[in-house]
């Protein structure tokens, strides 16, 4: 019999091939993130044994546990939260991909790390410049800073849809912002977007990277 953990990882699993065939995509271009925030390090290592190998973690303390206790298993760690600069090195040491690059001292804490991490610039879709991202004004800059780091590969952007509008209206403006910042960097051509309630929103738009927690683990133990 199938786990409940393992009925919603195929469920997801499902509506994603479903969503990238009515958008006319391949999911096999779509990479899922399993979020496992609150959750505890024996969950991930049922995911990993369900095949699931992108973990996606929020906040430093919690991730570097994890990260050490499963560090035998073969994952990718995708660091998401809010990235607070004093520990921006800390937490390269165990994530293979940074979500969250905002601002340019990240760019420049990060410049020193051993060898060089894969990285999104989280950008602002809403009006508020107190959320995480960089406010549209400032794009171009923090691209330009990030594709001159000798550290960081940047691959796209990173956004988390504003909660008071459709999601797909909030993911057209993520797409425009995308072609402003391949402008200056070609390459960066992946979009890292779509969480447990907006993902289908997010795969019509193009998401190449999905971050989705809920609709995989179930409730958080402990929201805050
Ligand atoms: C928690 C979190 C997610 C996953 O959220 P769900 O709604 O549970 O799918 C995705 N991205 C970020 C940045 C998060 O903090």
């Amino acid at each position: 019999m199938r786990t409940a953990l393992h009925e919603r990882l195929e469920t997801v699993r499902a509506q994603i091939d479903e969503a990238a065939g009515a958008a006319g995509r391949s999911a096999a271009e779509i990479t899922l993130i399993a979020v496992t925030k609150f959750h505890p390090a024996s969950m991930i290592h049922d995911l990993y044994e369900l095949g699931v190998r992108d973990i996606g973690e929020n906040r430093h303390q919690e991730a570097s546990e994890k990260a050490a206790a499963l560090r035998e298993l073969q994952l990718h760690w995708h660091f998401v939260g809010q990235l607070q600069t004093k520990k921006a090195r800390q937490v390269a040491s165990y994530a293979d991909v940074i979500h969250s690059i905002d601002r340019i001292r990240l760019v420049d804490a990060l410049a020193s790390i051993e060898g060089s991490r894969d990285v999104f610039v989280q950008v602002n879709l809403t009006d508020d410049p107190g959320r995480g991202g960089v406010v549209q004004q400032e794009l171009e800059l923090l691209v330009e800073a990030v594709e001159a780091s000798k550290t960081l590969n940047l691959q796209g952007l990173m956004a988390v849809a504003p909660l008071d509008e459709p999601p797909a209206r909030a993911f057209d403006r993520l797409v425009a912002l995308a072609e402003r910042a391949q402008k200056i960097a070609p390459h960066a051509t992946s979009l890292s977007a779509g969480m447990t309630h907006d993902f289908h929103e997010a795969i019509a738009a193009g998401a190449t990277h999905l971050r989705i927690g809920s609709a995989i683990t179930g409730n958080r133990p402990n929201p805050g």
